[in-house]
């Protein structure tokens, strides 16, 4: 029963620890502009295709090859794009 108590606080422990850094980017976020948040989430989310394959990727992708295209997230997933499981994009 000791050792389940002793794994409780250390859980409670860690999590209070990572609750920290949250509320710090929290605060970071709110000193921006009001309207920069609006107009990400306006924009549309872009990914990029091979000439070849059925993933689409981040840009920062090692899998994307020479020409490969940048579209929009939602005409990736209108043309049965899957998600790269390497960099893991965007699912919507
Ligand atoms: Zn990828």
């Amino acid at each position: 029963m000791k050792k389940l108590l002793a794994l409780l606080l250390s859980a409670a422990l860690s999590m209070s620890v990572a609750i920290v850094p949250v509320n710090v980017n929290a605060a970071a976020v709110s000193q921006k502009p009001a309207y920069t948040n609006h107009e990400i989430a306006k924009a549309a989310t872009y990914v990029y295709i091979n000439k070849t394959g059925t993933t689409y990727h981040r840009a920062s992708c090692k899998l994307l090859k020479k020409g490969c295209t940048k579209i929009t997230l939602k005409s990736a997933k209108a043309k049965c794009y899957t998600p790269c499981s390497t960099c893991k994009p965007p699912k919507k």
